[in-house]
This record gives structure tokens, sequence and C-alpha cells, in this order.
């Protein structure tokens, strides 16, 4: 009965392949280049749709050395990045804890702290660039994971602070210069060249160490957090392009950019989202209820609490765990105290009687392995499965509708060369003279090749384009099958089928945020 009855909620999280065929559906109607403010709400309207003024991709040929700094929650680490222009990189790195009191101060009291820290490293690993031409600035590209109104490579406003900062004076000024100010203060020969985005990192350092990419096309987060960054047609992004658009300078030549999506708030409005009781329970406890529903069902912050909001379900419903005893604040009872490693060690368990689930179970949850049946860790595997896949095939959504909604699809077959016989041709030849025109085909005839681009050479079965996306984060990193099940998803989606999901190819992105900043730095320093 409690394996009936676990195998009952399991279904609850089933994901269905119509279900990821809608998801697609309702993905590509909210990725709206239009207008700058729909999205902004998080009403579930769209979604942000960030431009990034980042307008090309490195092809791993890309040299020298940058800078790259990241302020994210807790730490401020600071790396250079040497880059040899083989798809190859070293990079040296320095990590700070930022003290809590600077925190929440004012704006000259973290800057400071954040140039001096830039100061020891350079100092340290840079100390050439002393004794040079100071006016031969070091590149920075400068990670800030906080709400920025960005209005160019190296310009945002900052919009609000999260994750414990609170400093007052900050808010509405450009961070870019905030910190350039600072280092200039210490005479320091940095530049500080863009602002950077942590999806926007992983898809360009993906893109420098993809092996014989043409570029690549998806950076996608799935940790903490979910996001995704995608390469878009310039003249597809209104809100950049139309005439009033309050936008900045930026390099307008290569005609594409670099779209931050914010993906994590698709569907708030669950017209296509799967809803559970579970996922119902984790909203209502969370400080953003009805925000991020997408993210909500995906990424590591969250796996983990709907794991122990089913567990308890299926205690209150099947009697799981009646037997142990369980302290009344033991995590399995503590809102938020179930890490989403937990469902990769108990997915990962392959043991006939589940030892390893137990010890997981007592250690993390707080379940006592001497009264734990192995039918009840069978239970809760069972759970942890569905919730995990479920989270993979949802994971598949915006990947099928980024390479559907960019035109990739339609690069996936060879197009048909039309082939005339002999008599044709002469026919066609004859035709065509009369009228002035090329017979058509004729660029296809095998034995009169033109000089023709790359394209065409694309059409030959094994220089068939691949469509590169670059992942990071330790959901699509550790949980088992985490790539197999979003494939399983992508060949459902009919637009792609099986040959589309084979050539797309997967990569994680290492050292994503440090290279990433510092081939933004690149790009950024190149186009000014
Ligand atoms: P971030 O996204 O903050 O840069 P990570 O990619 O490491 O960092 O993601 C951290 C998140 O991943 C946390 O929410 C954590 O619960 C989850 N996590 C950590 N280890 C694992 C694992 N082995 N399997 C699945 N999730 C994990």
């Amino acid at each position: 009965p409690m394996i009936a009855k676990a195998e009952a909620i399991a279904k609850e999280f089933d994901f269905s392949a119509e279900d990821v065929r809608k998801g697609v559906k309702e993905f590509l109607r909210l990725m709206v280049l239009t207008a700058p403010d729909v999205g902004l709400q998080n009403d579930g309207k769209a979604m942000t749709m960030i431009p990034t003024y980042v307008t090309g991709v490195p092809n791993g040929t890309e040299k020298g050395v940058y800078l790259a700094v990241d302020l994210g929650g807790t730490n401020f680490r600071v790396c250079s990045v040497s880059l040899s222009g083989d798809t190859k990189f070293t990079l040296t790195q320095s990590k700070v804890a930022i003290p809590r009191d600077m925190m929440v101060s004012d704006s000259h009291t973290l800057f400071s702290f954040l140039a001096k820290e830039v100061e020891k490293f350079v100092k340290t690993h840079h100390a050439d660039h002393f004794e040079e031409d100071i006016s031969h600035k070091l590149q920075l590209g400068f990670t800030f994971s906080f709400p920025v109104d960005q209005r160019a490579v190296n310009k945002g406003y900052l919009i609000r602070w999260t994750k414990g900062f609170d400093i007052k004076d900050a808010v509405g000024k450009d961070v870019c210069e905030l910190l350039q100010k600072e280092i200039d203060a210490l005479g320091l020969p940095v530049k500080v060249a863009a602002l950077v985005n942590d999806t926007v990192g992983t898809l360009m350092a993906r893109s420098y160490t993809s092996p014989g990419s043409t570029g690549t096309l998806l950076g996608a987060i799935f940790g903490t957090g979910t996001n995704g960054a995608y390469v878009e047609k310039l003249s597809k992004i209104t809100k950049m392009t139309k005439p009033d658009a309050q936008v900045g300078e930026y390099d307008k030549s290569t005609g594409e950019m670099v779209v931050n999506t914010e993906w994590g708030s698709f569907d708030n409005a669950l017209k296509v989202l799967p809803d559970t009781i579970y996922d119902q329970q984790l909203d209502a406890n969370s400080v953003n209820p009805g925000i991020q529903m997408f993210e909500k069902r995906i990424s590591g912050m969250f796996l983990g609490e709907i794991l122990r909001n089913a567990i308890l379900g299926l205690k209150k419903d099947a009697g799981l765990l009646n037997a142990s005893t369980i302290a009344e604040d033991a995590p399995l009872y503590t809102p938020w105290s179930v890490d989403t490693s937990v469902l990769s060690f108990i997915e990962a368990d392959n043991t006939s009687d589940l030892s390893e689930s137990k010890k997981v179970l007592e250690e993390q949850l707080g379940i006592p392995a001497a009264n734990l049946h192995t039918e009840e860790a069978r239970a809760v595997k069972i759970l942890v499965h569905a919730i995990g896949k479920r989270s993979a095939r949802l994971s598949a959504v915006p990947i099928a509708a980024i390479v559907i909604a960019t035109g990739k699809v339609d690069n996936l077959r060879p197009k048909p060369v039309k082939r005339m016989s002999i008599v044709e041709q002469g026919l066609e030849a004859i035709k065509s003279a009369l009228t002035g025109k090329l017979p058509a085909g004729a660029a296809d005839i095998p034995t009169a090749p033109t000089v023709k681009g790359d394209k065409e050479k694309a059409q030959t079965e094994e220089d068939l384009e691949v469509i590169d996306i670059g992942v990071d984060g330790s959901v699509v990193e550790h949980y088992p099958g985490f790539e197999k099940f979003v494939r399983e998803a992508l060949r459902e989606v009919h637009e792609l089928g099986v040959e589309g999901e084979e050539r797309i190819r997967m990569g994680v992105a290492k050292d994503g945020s440090g290279v990433g900043a510092a081939l933004i730095a690149l790009v950024a320093a190149k186009a000014a």
C-alpha cells in the first residue's frame, strides 16, 4: 500500500510529452522582445528578456590576459584569465568573504574594499603591469548578481539590493562607475570594461572552450536558481532598435546580441506548469509567493523542499515512518532544511536494500535508520525520482523553445540538393540563355563548384550544424540522469524529434563565471 501510494504521488509529478509541447508553445509566446516594460512586473505576462549589450560570442581563438571579479552573495572573487587562443586558458584566483557590516554600509566603504582586493591581486599576480606603460590597462569583467538596469556593456544602474545587502546610497547608481572610481583612486591600471550576468558568462565560457563549434547558442544555469541567456538577432530585439528605445551605445556590426531571458519567472501565471499540492505548499512558505514559479519547480534551492513536503504527504496518507521516532526539530519537520543533494544521493543509490538512502535519510532528514524499512526507503526513492525527472523535463522546455525561436531547427536537415540529369541541365541552360536567368539549381551542380561560404559546406553529412549549449550548476552536473531526461523530453517536441535532439550538444562550462566575465571584457574592449 505504501509503494502504491508513493506511486500515486509520483504520478502527480508527471510532465507528459503533451505537457512538454504545450510548455514550449507557451515559452515561445512569452519570449517577448518588443516592449521594454513587458515582463518587468513579473506578473506572468512575459519574461524580462534583458538585452545584455554583449554583441558576439567567442570562437576559441581569443587571446590575452583579462581580469574578472564576482560579487555574488557571500564572497568576492578576483581572478585573472589567460586565454591562449586555442580554446584553452589558465586561471588564477583569490576569494575573500565580504564582512557582514560592509553589506549594510555605504557605497564608498564597500567599493573601496573591493578595489583594494583588486589591488592586492594585481600587485601579487600582475606586478609587471605597474612597470609598463600605465595607460595600457588590464580590462576587467564585473559579475554582479543583483538586479540592474543595464544601459551599456559597462554601465548598469542598481535597481535594488538582494541577499542581505542594503547600501542605500548605491541604489540608482552605475555600479561599474562606483567600482571604477575606487580603482582610479588607488591608481590601478585597470578598466572596468563590462558588467556581466552569470548566465551570459556561462554562454561565453562555453563558446570559447567548445571544440570546433561555430558559436554556442545558449548558456543555461541549473544551480541554486535557473536562468538562461542566448544569442538573438539584433533585428528581432525591437526594444533595442526602435527609434524611441531608451538604450545606450553598442556595436551594431555583428547583427547579434545576447539576451538574458530571466526564465526563472516563466509562466508565473501557471498556465502550463504543473502545480501539485507540494508545489503549492512550497510557494506559500516562500519569501516571494507567485514569483519565479518555473525556478521553484527546477532548481537546487527548491527541490529539497518539494521532496520534504511530498514525504510528509506520504507519511500522513500512508503511515510512512510511523514506527520511527523522529525528533520534533528534525530537518524533516523544518522548512527549507533539506538540501537538493539528498535527491542526487538517493537517485544514485543502487544497493538492493537502499542502505545508502537510509544513511542519507538519517543524516540529512533526521529519520533514524534503525527503524526505517527498506520499503519506506523505496517509497521515498519513488518520490525523489519523480521530482528530479520532472525538473529535468521542465528544463527541456526553454532549451527546445530557444532552439526553435532562433531558427536552428531549419538547419537540421541538409537541404535536399535538387540534382538534374545532364539532359535536364542542358534544357535548363537553353531556357535560361533565352530568359537571361541562371538555371535553377545551377549552384548545386557538383561538377561546377563556385565559391561558396561555409554555410554551403555545412550540407555534407558530417558537417551538419551542431547546436551547442553550455550548462552550469550543481543540479545538471550532479543529479544522475538529468541530461538523459532532458533529452527524452527534447525528442518529444515535434519540431526537434530525434534528429534535432541529436544535433544538440551540451557541455559544462567550467569556471564559467571567471572565464565568461573575462571574455565579455575582451569583446567589450574590442568593440570600444
Ligand atoms: P550556484 O548556482 O549558487 O552558483 P551551485 O551550482 O553549486 O551554485 O548550486 C547550488 C545548489 O545546488 C544548492 O541549492 C544545492 O542545494 C544544490 N546542490 C548541491 N549539491 C548538489 C548535488 N549533488 N545534486 C543536486 N543539487 C545539488
